[in-house]
């Protein structure tokens, strides 16, 4: 009985790793599908239900941040704060970070409700892709 947990936990540990070890190396912002997809490439035996549950535990967890566009939520293994471009019309997600190099003059400033610790910053526009 007790081996059995341990094996749906060790179970569990890896699906994670290798679930947040794909969000790391994209800079894609993949969707839940996305990422089920791409994951089953490796773990054909993984269900939806399981890839949807241990992304939301991530995010809880603020191991990966999720980013929502129009109509989807995108997932992102950089948890570092950066500012995202969010194509209007594909729903694409792009991370800028040069570009926004003062996005972070606001962080650590103190305002009249309190003391900024970070920042999410979404940029809406269309995308080069979706402009020719
Ligand atoms: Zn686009
Ligand atoms: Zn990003």
């Amino acid at each position: 009985m007790v081996k059995t947990i341990k094996n749906i936990l060790e179970r569990t540990t890896s699906q994670k790793r290798i679930i947040l070890n794909y969000l790391k190396g994209v800079k894609t912002h993949p969707t839940a599908d996305d990422v089920y997809r791409e994951v089953r490439k490796k773990l054909p035996q993984i269900s939806q239900a399981t890839v949807y549950r241990i992304l939301n535990n991530l995010k809880d967890k603020n191991e990966a941040q999720i980013i929502l566009s129009k109509n989807t939520a995108h997932f992102d293994g950089d948890i570092s704060m950066h500012a995202h471009f969010i194509c209007n019309k594909c729903e694409g997600v792009y991370d800028i970070l040069n570009e926004c190099s003062n996005c972070s003059v606001i962080k650590n400033q103190k305002i009249k409700v309190g003391k900024i610790n970070g920042y999410m910053i979404y940029f809406y526009g269309i995308c080069n892709k979706c402009k020719k």
